[in-house]
């Protein structure tokens, strides 16, 4: 293993691993970011020890010091915004504005969650029995198993380990092992700030072994999870059968709704956002573009337009609006889909193709498919990639019930200038997030995030809704 590895951070030591992924930037594959040790399942084991052992003291740590060092990790990660903003583009393939942005609400996240250490309340309720006081307390739950994906690498594990620490839990952390450059440079701060020995530990490496260590040991009280269906599904299952607290954020199939009496900029703006910009890389990605009738061809003609202005490029070069796919596999993925697409009578209005730009990455211009039905595979499955299909309806009420009719339901959005049409969608979308004249994607970091049906399972994330997740409800009765 090289000597410049970057090591797993266990008990308050930062040890070796027992092999290394190798980083690579997709936008320039000679360019490696680095090498990151991979933990064995003995040392995922050995972090959830360090962390059961540190949590008694963890839980009953004063709230102003966790406040304290919440506070001091959000102002780290701020003061480095620029270099953690650069390896993010680095390693995901986000562009430079992108990949600080992510940065940036990582910290603002930390700091939202200094704040609520203070706000830990609860209840004093009347006893229907004379004499007795009842109280409603919320404790610890004790050790968070955190997992994550590839696409926010920076934001995901900090809207999970904030609210773990801020609530007096130990946390094992392991994020994707394709891109662990952010998880690693967020542990080094976390290490940095002073966090007590176990309190938080760093496990990278594969879902395969550091991850099955995380879901099946019975010491991890509760396991939060961001990533795929199919995933998610095993972390549910396994879970729920040793009764841990489970919490899970997967796919999506968004709706972004286009109503004949859409401003049209706005239109095109929310759906050249929502579908390509992090190269389509987002849960929360508006892939199903539902047009009425009458602006369907317009529509059609301006997003065409737009997307022969967009730049796909190198994520750190300055112009450029949509970066490379993450990486060969994902890459494949997308073509086959748009393949897929092809075959089931879709067509191509644009982009769709390999390209080739001055360094060697994985390039892919954003494609655009229209005549496409809502039963197709290209509008019922994730691809997770600059892939989006316009799908013509009628009328408002044949667009709202498309956008329902899909087995997620993470956010979806209506473009509208009419009050009848936007209260309308807002109650009767059947979906966690709805944007109205907004891209699906872009949430701000204080209020809950979260979806439905296949895209959303346990307690909501972010916001004050976070402590759901993260305590446990306890009634103590007092007989005066
Ligand atoms: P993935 O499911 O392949 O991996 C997610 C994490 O799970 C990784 O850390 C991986 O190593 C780990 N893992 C894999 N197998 C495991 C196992 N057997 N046991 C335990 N852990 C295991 O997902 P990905 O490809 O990294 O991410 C893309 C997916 O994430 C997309 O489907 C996307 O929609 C979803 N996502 C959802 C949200 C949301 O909030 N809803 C946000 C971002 C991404």
């Amino acid at each position: 293993m090289p000597v410049d590895t970057h090591q797993n951070f266990i008990a308050g030591e930062w040890v070796g691993g027992s092999d290394a992924t190798v980083n690579r930037n997709p936008s320039d594959l000679k360019d490696v970011v680095g090498t990151y040790a991979r933990a064995s399942a003995d040392q995922a084991r050995d972090a959830i020890a360090a962390a059961v052992a540190a949590a008694p003291a963890w839980a009953a740590f004063n709230i102003q010091e966790r406040a304290t060092l919440l506070e001091k990790i959000g102002n780290a990660i701020l003061a480095q915004k620029d270099e953690l903003g650069k390896l993010l583009s680095r390693e995901e393939g986000k562009t430079l504005p992108e990949g600080t942005g992510e940065v940036v609400r990582a910290a603002w996240i930390f700091k939202f969650f200094a704040g609520e250490c203070l706000r830990i309340a609860g209840e004093k309720v009347a006893s229907v029995r004379p004499g007795v006081e009842i109280e409603i307390t919320r404790e610890p739950v004790g050790v968070v198993g955190i997992i994550t994906p590839w696409n926010f690498p920076i934001a995901i594990p900090a809207w999970k380990i904030a609210p773990a620490l801020a609530y007096g839990n130990c946390v094992v952390f392991k994020p994707a092992d394709l891109v662990p450059g952010c998880g690693w440079a967020l542990a080094k701060i976390i290490a940095d700030a002073g966090v007590p020995k176990g309190v938080f530990n760093l496990v990278m490496g594969r879902g395969s072994v550091v991850g099955e260590v995380i879901l099946n040991d019975k010491r991890v009280n509760a396991i939060t999870f961001t990533g795929s269906v199919e995933t998610g599904r095993k972390v549910a299952a396994t879970a729920v059968g040793r009764m841990a607290k489970v919490q899970l954020e997967m796919g999506g199939k968004n709706p972004l709704v286009v109503v004949d009496d859409a401003d049209l900029a706005v239109a095109v703006n929310c759906a050249v956002q929502g579908a390509f910009f992090s190269t389509g890389q987002r849960c929360t990605a508006s892939s199903r573009l539902i047009v009425t009738d009458k602006i369907h061809d317009k529509f059609v003609g301006a997003m065409v337009e737009k997307m022969k202005t967009l730049k796909t490029d190198n994520a750190l070069k300055p112009g450029t609006d949509i970066g490379p796919v993450v990486d060969e596999s994902q890459l494949k993925t997308d073509q086959d889909y748009i393949e897929i697409a092809r075959k089931e009578g879709a067509k191509l209005a644009f982009g769709g193709e390999r390209l080739n730009r001055e360094s060697d990455g994985y390039y892919l211009a954003p494609a655009l498919f229209t005549d496409t039905t809502n039963a197709m595979r290209i509008s019922r499955e994730e691809v997770f990639g600059p892939v989006a299909s316009v799908i013509r309806v009628k009328d408002y009420d044949e667009a709202l019930a498309t956008a329902n009719d899909t087995e997620f339901g993470l956010s979806a959005g209506i473009c509208t200038t009419s009050l009848k049409y936007s209260s309308h969608f807002k109650r009767a979308s059947q979906a966690g997030m709805v944007m109205v004249n907004l891209p699906t994607a872009g949430v701000d970091y204080h209020v809950p995030f979260g979806g439905r049906k296949g895209s959303s399972y346990g307690p909501r994330e972010q916001g004050r809704y976070a402590v759901e997740f993260y305590t446990t409800v306890k009634t103590t009765y007092l007989q005066g």
